[in-house]
């Protein structure tokens, strides 16, 4: 008798054990998505920044774009503006 209660109460810890173990998984889990979610914000931002950096540049007046990469513009040019997104109202497709 003695024997068996002993078992039943190390069972119960292994149970307890493995309710603790898959709690700390799905936390694991919850941070995983997180951290995803963050380095993909970062990456974003840092995406962002660099083409803010190219606007400016298209804004002082410096082609940004391959063809001409920092020469001079007198007039808006379709590759610049290719390059940072702003091709409203320009393309034909
Ligand atoms: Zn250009």
């Amino acid at each position: 008798m003695k024997i068996s209660s002993q078992i039943n109460a190390l069972l119960e810890k292994v149970l307890e054990f493995q309710n603790e173990i898959e709690a700390l998984k799905r936390q694991v889990e919850v941070l995983e998505q997180k951290n995803e979610q963050l380095s993909t914000y970062l990456k974003k931002d840092e995406k962002s920044k660099s083409t803010g950096n190219l606007i400016k540049l298209y804004e002082q007046g410096f082609h940004i774009c391959h063809e001409s990469f920092g020469q001079m513009r007198d007039e808006d040019c379709l590759f610049c503006l290719n390059v940072i997104g702003r091709t409203d109202g320009f393309t034909n497709d």
